[in-house]
């Protein structure tokens, strides 16, 4: 079985003609946090304080407002699937994704948020065409809603060997 690997999902470049700042509101309300689609950032904290230093091109430099404004756009034309199915999670935006090499030449996915318990997995089992979101919770060892994955004891398995996360045994 395979091993995790860091997972450099990558968002279309934004070219210069998105060199441009754009308000937006703070979800929780109050600030107000300026966006930029080509240099990438986001003034929120956020961003300055835990995505700013990863790469462009990086899922995990998106902040909900990076991803709010480039979803605004309408376009489906960054990434491939797999990249698209983890940008728009309503679980994410995650800090740190994984991927790990599965049977048949998929490839299953792993993200994760420093502020939140759940591990979200994505994967798609033999005949499932697109890909599905799993939460786990290590701690307790459950499945969100009971959802449990295809092939579980594999992922299980895989799952004991992240590398930045510590699954007790
Ligand atoms: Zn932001």
């Amino acid at each position: 079985m395979g091993q995790w690997k860091p997972a450099l999902l990558s968002i279309a470049p934004f070219g210069k003609n998105y060199n441009r700042d754009i308000e937006v509101e703070s979800r929780t309300g109050g600030g107000r946090y300026t966006v930029n689609l080509y240099s990438y950032t986001c003034t929120c904290p956020d961003f300055t304080e835990r995505r700013a230093m990863r790469p462009i091109g990086d899922l995990g430099r998106s902040c909900k407002h990076l991803r709010d404004a480039v979803l605004s756009l309408d376009s489906d034309a960054f990434g491939d699937e797999l990249t698209r199915v983890i940008f728009k999670s309503p679980h994410g935006p995650y800090e740190r994704i994984w991927f790990a090499p599965v049977s048949g030449g998929d490839v299953m996915a792993l993200g994760m948020r420093s502020d939140k318990p759940w591990l979200s997995l994505f994967y798609r089992g033999g005949s499932e065409k697109s890909y599905t979101r799993y939460g786990y919770h290590p701690e307790e060892k459950r499945w969100a809603y009971d959802s449990v994955p295809p092939e579980v004891e594999m992922i299980l398995g895989l799952l004991k060997s992240v590398p930045d996360i510590s699954l007790n045994e």
